[in-house]
């Protein structure tokens, strides 16, 4: 099966296969590294891993690059504001990308490329640039990219540039949104700021110019695929496209894939609107991560998200559903045999998840079947119609459907421990939800031998006990569930 994803650049639905028949390239634009990353951010980056992951279920195999940039006008200003070095400051924040990325189970791309570890390969890119007519250097030092030397520049996007002034520049990393203007590839160092002594002069790289280095050297000139936020559409991935085609005359990227912004409570996040979040700041409400995870993947990228709590909510009772129904299989007895309804309903399941990720990566619809699925086996499962071959089959599918939305396991302990890690550490003690705290106290073992106590209780008929039991937990965000199979317990 071969995966078709929306090309922004050829502005319909492509085929992705790699095209040097082995691997397929990807490079996504990583994060600046001067702040924890927000749920905008991490909705991105999960995108792009259940686009990955889909390719490897596939039977694709991935060659994903993703950058880090640890040099900019933001992380120079907050350094100095803090008064320390780029390095010590940024490797905080990168410390914490990586951990949270961790949080949410994103893969790790086959190669990460820090900025400042490539400065010789950006410098070698500008002196290209230049040999061919397409850099120039101004008499503070700074090096410019000449636009009118692309007449392509806009073909991402699709901007129209015809009003653009020739020689207008602009040279910093924020950008206004809608002004194409020679920008800046390097840009000659200030007194006190960060700076590389280079063939090119003493200075630093444009945000820019450092995708097109790193994604050239480690992807070569042409590759398969690059992604990031739509907002990097214009002008960071246009501006990608003029620096390396300018000198390779190869297109650079063959399809580009722009996730969809995030809204939250429908409108644009923002500190200044109290709406704006850090995967740190839901954990610490008490949410677990796997819902996180779930609820910011399975609106499909090329949708809105509209993040709410409520969507959490819903998440969190999926997840409890799918985990329920894995632990009903993997625990319950079941005769030999299949029962051919079962059969059928599990291929097809399977085949409808497999459809609908291929058809643009649709998350949403592919998760459709295989809750359809749950609801039947269950049932089947109360009547006895479930049989050992049918369990193999379902486990299949969860198996399947795991290998891209990775929720089933639950590693949800970890990341809530480590955020409240943080909170200690960032004297944040305060946001850290009281049932958070209460859940904490207890461990797996605690509840365990609760739970055990509640049992020999109920079978004395000391039901007063029992019942007291059960309501110490359930304050704890501990609920029990009596089954014929037994007792089960798990955290809310
Ligand atoms: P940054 O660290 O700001 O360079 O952003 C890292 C990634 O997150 C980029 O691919 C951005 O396009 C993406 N991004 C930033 N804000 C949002 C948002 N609200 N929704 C989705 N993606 C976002
Ligand atoms: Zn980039």
């Amino acid at each position: 099966m071969t995966l078709r994803l929306f090309n922004t650049l050829s502005g319909q639905m492509d085929e992705l296969v790699p095209s040097d028949g082995k691997a397929f390239r990807m490079y996504a634009c990583g994060p600046t590294v001067y702040d924890y990353g927000h749920i905008g951010n991490f909705r991105t980056f999960l995108q792009v891993d259940v686009l990955r992951r889909a390719l490897k279920l596939t039977g694709t195999k991935v060659r994903h690059v993703m950058n880090i940039t640890d040099v900019d006008d933001k992380i120079i200003r907050n350094a100095t504001a803090a008064g320390v070095p780029i390095g010590q400051y940024t490797a905080r924040f990168e410390k914490a990308f990586f951990e949270d990325l961790d949080s949410l189970r994103v893969e790790r791309p086959e190669q990460i490329a820090r900025a400042t570890e490539h400065i010789q390969k950006m410098v070698e890119l500008v002196q290209k640039l230049a040999a061919v007519g397409a850099a120039y250097q101004t008499e503070d030092g700074s090096w410019y990219f000449r636009l009118a030397s692309f007449p392509q520049y806009g073909k991402l996007s699709k901007k129209d540039l015809s009003g653009m002034e020739d020689g207008a520049r602009v040279d910093v990393d924020e950008y206004e949104k809608d002004s194409a203007r020679d920008f800046a590839l390097w840009k000659a160092a200030k007194p006190g700021e960060t700076s590389w002594d280079t063939a090119i002069g003493r200075g630093r790289p444009g945000w820019h110019i450092e995708c097109s280095a790193m994604a050239m050297e480690y992807l070569g000139e042409s590759f398969d695929l690059h992604a990031g936020g739509e907002d990097l559409m214009f002008p960071h991935h246009e501006n990608e496209i003029a620096q390396s085609e300018s000198v390779t005359h190869k297109p650079f990227a063959r399809h580009w894939m722009h996730v969809r912004f995030l809204l939250v409570d429908g409108r644009k996040m923002s500190k200044s609107e109290g709406n704006f979040y850090t995967l740190r700041d839901l954990l610490l409400k008490g949410y677990k991560a796997s819902a996180i995870r779930l609820a910011l993947i399975s609106v499909p990228y090329r949708h809105q998200l509209n993040f709410t709590f409520d969507g959490l909510i819903e998440a969190t009772n999926a997840i409890d559903r799918l985990r329920t129904f894995h632990q009903r299989l993997t625990q319950g007895d079941f005769a030999a045999g299949e029962n051919p309804a079962l059969q059928a309903a599990a291929k097809k399941a399977q085949a409808e998840y497999l459809a609908a990720l291929a058809n643009d990566l649709n998350t949403a619809e592919a998760r459709a079947p295989i809750f359809d699925l749950i609801r039947t086996a269950n049932t089947a499962m109360d009547q006895g119609q479930l049989l050992a071959g049918d369990r193999d089959a379902m486990l299949a599918v969860l198996a399947s459907f795991d290998a891209v939305f990775d929720v089933i396991e639950d590693r949800d302990a970890e990341p809530t421990r480590r955020a409240l890690e943080y909170a200690e550490q960032a004297g944040r003690q305060a946001d850290v939800a009281p049932e958070l705290l209460a859940r904490q106290g207890l461990t797996d073992e605690a509840i365990d031998a609760l739970v055990a106590e509640r049992t020999t209780a109920k079978k004395q008929r000391n039901f007063a006990r029992a019942d007291q039991i059960r309501n110490e937990l359930a304050e704890k965000g501990i609920v029990i569930e009596d089954s014929k199979d037994g007792v089960r317990w798990k955290r809310k």
